[in-house]
């Protein structure tokens, strides 16, 4: 089968690999629709190949965005069919420990444990084998690009929503406007809240105002705190989340939560410098990390965007040929638009 891997140092290559056939309760998939993650561009498109010698780069298809046709069932699988339209969770576990059973399976810490695109193969490919159990039925109205996006970035967004028990009470402040951003404000404005998404480039925000979001700040161009507390008549936002992973912009988002607020840590990396008290203690605070998202999240996820007729595919700005993933890679790490969209 043909697949992408990335080589690190801004290289991605395709390439020939051999077939894989389902094993017992394992399902082969016919890859429709693969999406870029931020973490393939920050874990592995943009790393020096020689900071990590012991990992097996090129051996596996990259991209943990899986969402495709079912073409293929092994012994003992009796839940799918051929035929059978799914979202792929992208991390496989033992199926058996606590985490797993729980539908945590990324905390699963069994030799098996290993997500698609890194330690199994991933979803820039023709074919995906997985765990029939990592398979999530795609409702019929939601498209394989929409189910592409839920399969890590938009559910990562929704289990963060879903941490800080956003409602239509809420005003949100989300902070960095790349494809979890934009999903957090697709489904904050969906969910009710009033939403205001910060970034510093003007094309993201403009895709943040088409998905929903109520106010768009510039922080590069306005002062943020002025604008925020001109939005909210002084009252600051009730919760927040930062998507960018910069520590300034943790900062910001911090500032600007209103006392009894809640906030999220969702984009990853660098460090937190917020000034304690003021901040959290005496705003009482509450803070969470939020990463990934359980098995069930993403069943309810899926079930929300269809009952609502919501589409995470609407933030997709460009799509890609497999043949032409370089292209794809270079427009995702220009990090100016929404969604890169890769079709086998
Ligand atoms: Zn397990
Ligand atoms: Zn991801």
């Amino acid at each position: 089968m043909k697949g992408a891997t990335i080589l690190g140092n801004k290289r991605v290559v395709v390439r020939d690999f051999p077939d894989e056939r389902p094993g017992v309760n394992e399902v082969k998939i016919g890859i429709r629709a693969a999406t870029i993650c931020g973490s393939d561009l920050r874990h592995s498109y943009l790393v020096d190949p020689s900071s990590e010698p012991d990992r097996p780069w090129g051996e596996r298809i990259s991209g943990h965005e899986p969402c495709g046709v079912i073409e293929e069932v092994g012994e003992g699988v009796t839940e799918l069919s051929v035929g059978d339209r799914v979202v792929v969770y992208h991390i496989r576990g033992c199926g058996q420990c606590e985490w797993c059973r729980s539908g945590w399976i990324l905390h699963c810490n069994s030799k098996k444990a290993g997500s698609h695109g890194l330690e199994y193969h991933g979803a820039f490919g023709e074919y995906l084998v997985t765990d029939a159990a990592n398979c999530v039925p795609l409702p019929d109205n939601l498209s394989f690009a929409d189910g592409a996006c839920c399969a890590c970035g938009t559910g990562t967004a929704w289990q963060a929503l879903s941490r800080l028990r956003l409602s239509g009470d809420d005003s949100f402040i989300g902070v960095g406007m790349g494809p979890v951003g934009l999903s957090a404000v697709l489904l904050a404005s969906a969910l009710g809240a009033r939403v205001i998404a910060v970034d510093l480039v003007p094309e993201r925000l403009e895709l943040a105002k088409e998905l929903g979001a109520h106010e768009t700040i510039n922080s590069l161009e306005t002062d943020l705190d002025s604008a925020v507390s001109s939005v909210t008549r002084g009252k600051l936002c009730s919760c927040g989340a930062d998507f960018s992973g910069s520590t300034k912009a943790r900062d910001d988002m911090l500032r600007n939560i209103a006392s009894w607020g809640r906030a999220a840590l969702v984009g990853e990396g660098n460090t937190l410098t917020a000034e304690v008290s003021p901040q959290i203690i005496r705003k009482q605070l509450s803070m969470y990390g939020s990463w990934v998202f359980s098995i069930q999240a993403l069943t309810n996820l899926l079930a929300y965007l269809s009952e609502r007729d919501l589409h995470p595919e609407r933030m997709i700005t460009a799509e890609y040929p497999l043949d032409r993933i370089e292209d794809a890679f270079e427009n995702a790490a220009s990090q100016r638009g929404g969604k890169v969209l890769v079709l086998p």
